[in-house]
């Protein structure tokens, strides 16, 4: 099997938490933050912390490439005053450096805000500052890209946003884009019949490339086609519908990929992960 399904698991009470939830819905990927994401400050790990999530990590069966830590929800790295953009940078360097210290290779984050108060492109240009500072003081760690449904004044919701930053980053083997299907669908990009899906895939190919698709968030959507409006909805129940999800996971470019739900209800996540499975090879 080439699909890795798995879900944004729980890590509280402590990162190694997160591989054991992961086990438990039957995930073969997850996601996680890293520290407690609605705070600026957490203390550093120990090696207790670190040892804890390797052991439960390898008696989860889980490869750590096919997991995708999410950044903080406070962070701008687009930020148009300069003292909080560097508060934002500081912290986000901080969790590029705890997934070295777990062992992952993946960081996922959203591009930033320019909150009215600058351009579309001034904002973008600030991103791709951060990203580069980030790289620069970093290492190993793949900065990936999420793009977004463009509610209030978010960034990332068109492809050429995302193919912007790339292109002004300095390191092309460490950065990468998170494809989310609700923001997709949200900000305007149809895939919810064959020829739309198609239609969408060829377009992202063409602005940024399938070369930098390091992961997915796979989520049906509450709010309406196009609305700008990021509600997610469980897999079936929302504005996208079922087929979505068939033509993804049966489409071999999203092979070796975490696939990540990040659906409402987190008490049906091993449904749902048995029934992404149980579209695999199904007549579309
Ligand atoms: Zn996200
Ligand atoms: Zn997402």
């Amino acid at each position: 099997m080439k699909k890795f399904v798995g879900a944004h698991v729980s890590a509280s009470g402590g990162v190694y938490n997160a591989p054991k939830n992961a086990k438990k819905i039957g995930a073969r990927a997850f996601a996680l933050f890293t520290k407690n994401q609605r705070q600026w400050n957490a203390k550093p790990y120990d090696s207790k912390t670190i040892d804890n999530f390797l052991k439960n990590l390898e008696e989860s069966n889980i490869d750590p490439k096919h997991i995708l830590p999410h950044d903080s929800y406070l962070i701008n790295l687009g930020h148009p005053d300069k003292e909080k953009r560097e508060k934002s940078l500081n912290a986000f360097i901080d969790e590029v450096n705890r997934c070295s210290l777990l062992g992952l290779d993946k960081l996922n984050f959203h591009p930033g805000s320019h909150l009215r108060e600058i351009s579309e492109e001034e904002c973008l240009n600030l991103i791709a500052d951060s990203i580069n500072k980030t790289l620069d003081v970093t290492k190993g760690v793949i900065l990936v890209i999420e793009n977004t449904a463009g509610q209030g004044s978010n960034l990332g919701y068109k492809f050429e946003h995302l193919a912007y930053l790339i292109d002004k980053c300095e390191d092309k083997e460490r950065i990468g884009v998170c494809l989310d299907t609700a923001h997709m669908f949200a900000a305007g990009y149809d895939i919810r019949d064959k020829d739309s899906y198609n239609k969408t895939m060829k377009e992202f190919d063409e602005i940024v490339g399938f070369k930098y698709l390091k992961g997915m968030h796979i989520n049906d959507s509450k709010a309406k086609f196009a609305s700008r409006v990021d509600r997610h909805h469980s897999l079936g129940e929302g504005e996208i519908g079922l087929d979505a999800f068939r033509f993804i996971m049966n489409d071999k470019r999203m092979d070796d990929i975490p696939l990540i739900l990040e659906t409402i209800d987190d008490t049906i996540w091993d449904k749902e992960i048995e029934l992404l499975y149980s579209f695999i090879g199904e007549n579309e």
